[in-house]
C-alpha cells in the first residue's frame, strides 16, 4: 500500500466527489457545532472530540487531512473538543441506530451460500442483511410510527440504519433497550441462537417477522438448500419446480406449502433461527457511540459508506461496489 496514494485518492474523493449536505438526510444540520466527530487519521490513530462550527469546516477538514475513516457521535451542550472532551459536556441527543453485520451471521451463513471464510460475501447471504433491514424498517414505521429511516451500506460487511425523528433523538438507554427487545426475534449468539418463545413477540411483529423471512428466504432458495433443511427430495422438487414455475414469484400458496413441509420434519423455528435480525444491540443503546459517517470512505475496503434505496435493496450487491483506492487487496 503506497501511502500517499491513499492520501491523494482520499483527498480527490473529498475535494470532488463529496458532497456534505448530503448528511441533512440523516443528521439535523441545527445542532451541529456541539455534534461530535471522530477520526482515524494517515498515522492509523485514532482520535475523538471534534466538533466543527459548518459543514463546510468539517469538508475542508476532510479534504485537508485525508482521514481513513470518519465517524459521528452524539450532540451535546457545548462544542467538543480536546480542551472539552464529551465526559465534561452534558449530553444532548442522539438518533436512533442500528447495526447490523454479516458477521454476526457466520454461524448460519453457511445453510444459505457456498462463501467459505469470513471475508467472502455474495448476493445470496447478503440477502440476510436485506431481510433485517426490511422487517426492521416496516417494524419501527408501522409500530412505532417513525418515518425518518435511512439505510447505509457501512462500506464493508454490514449495514446502519439512522432513525432521526425527534422523538427518537432523547431517548435514553433503557428505552432504546426496550425497542431492540421489542425487535428480537432470536436470543443468544453463534450455533447457540434460539428462537424466543412466541408468546414473547407481539402478535403483529411475529407475524410479519415470519411472512418476510418466508418470503425472502424462499426467492432464490436451491434444492440443495431445502434437502439438507431436512425436507424430503420430492418435497424440496416441488417447491423449486413451483418457483421456476411462478418465475421466482413467492406467493402465499407456496409459502403455506413451505409452511407445511417444515411443520412435518419440526424446522419451522430453524428457519426463523437462520434469517432472523441479529442486531448488535451494544451500539444501539450507547449513547455517546460514534458511527461511520454516512458518504464517507471505509478506511479498508476503500467503499463509500452509501445510502440505501430501499426500493432495490434486494439487488444490491456489496461485492459490486466500487472502491476509490486502485491497490485494494482482496481480503481473505
Ligand atoms: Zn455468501
Amino acid at each position: 500500500m503506497n501511502i500517499s496514494k491513499r492520501r491523494n485518492e482520499l483527498q480527490d474523493y473529498y475535494s470532488n466527489a463529496f458532497d456534505v449536505n448530503v448528511l441533512s438526510q440523516v443528521i439535523d444540520f441545527s445542532s451541529f457545532s456541539t455534534r461530535e466527530f471522530g477520526f482515524t487519521g494517515q498515522s492509523g490513530k485514532f482520535f475523538r472530540n471534534i466538533s466543527f462550527e459548518t459543514p463546510n469546516a468539517l469538508q475542508d477538514f476532510l479534504i485537508d487531512r485525508c482521514p481513513t475513516n470518519a465517524y459521528i457521535g452524539a450532540v451535546y451542550d457545548n462544542p467538543p473538543s480536546r480542551e472539552q472532551p464529551i465526559h465534561t459536556l452534558e449530553w444532548k441527543g442522539h438518533e436512533l441506530v442500528f447495526d447490523i453485520d454479516l458477521n454476526d451471521y457466520d454461524a448460519v451463513r453457511k445453510h444459505v451460500c457456498d462463501c467459505t471464510g469470513a471475508g467472502q460475501v455474495c448476493l445470496r447471504c447478503w440477502q440476510l442483511i436485506n431481510v433485517s433491514i426490511s422487517l426492521i424498517d416496516e417494524t419501527l414505521r408501522r409500530d412505532f410510527g417513525m418515518t425518518e429511516i435511512i439505510w447505509l451500506f457501512s462500506g464493508r460487511r454490514g449495514v446502519h440504519g439512522w432513525v432521526r425523528d425527534s422523538i427518537t433523538f432523547d431517548l435514553d438507554r433503557d428505552q432504546r433497550q426496550s425497542i431492540i427487545d421489542y425487535l428480537t426475534v432470536i436470543k443468544g449468539e453463534d450455533e447457540k441462537a434460539r428462537v424466543q418463545d412466541r408468546k414473547q413477540l407481539k402478535y403483529e411483529f411475529r407475524k410479519r417477522t415470519e411472512l418476510t423471512i418466508f418470503k425472502y428466504s424462499l426467492k432464490d432458495v436451491r434444492r440443495k438448500d431445502l434437502v439438507n433443511l431436512g425436507l424430503s427430495g420430492s418435497a424440496a422438487t416441488k417447491i423449486v419446480n413451483q418457483l421456476k414455475h411462478q418465475e421466482g414469484k413467492v406467493d402465499d400458496n407456496l409459502i403455506r406449502r413451505f409452511n407445511k413441509n417444515l411443520a412435518s420434519v419440526n424446522k419451522y423455528d430453524e428457519v426463523l433461527r437462520r434469517w432472523a435480525p441479529r442486531i448488535d444491540h451494544k451500539v444501539t443503546i450507547d449513547l455517546r457511540r460514534l458511527l461511520r459517517m454516512p458518504m464517507s470512505i471505509h478506511g479498508k475496503t476503500g467503499r463509500i459508506a452509501q445510502i440505501l434505496d430501499l426500493d432495490i435493496v434486494f439487488e444490491f450487491n456489496p461485492e459490486d461496489q466500487p472502491s476509490i483506492f486502485s491497490d485494494i487487496q482482496i481480503e481473505e
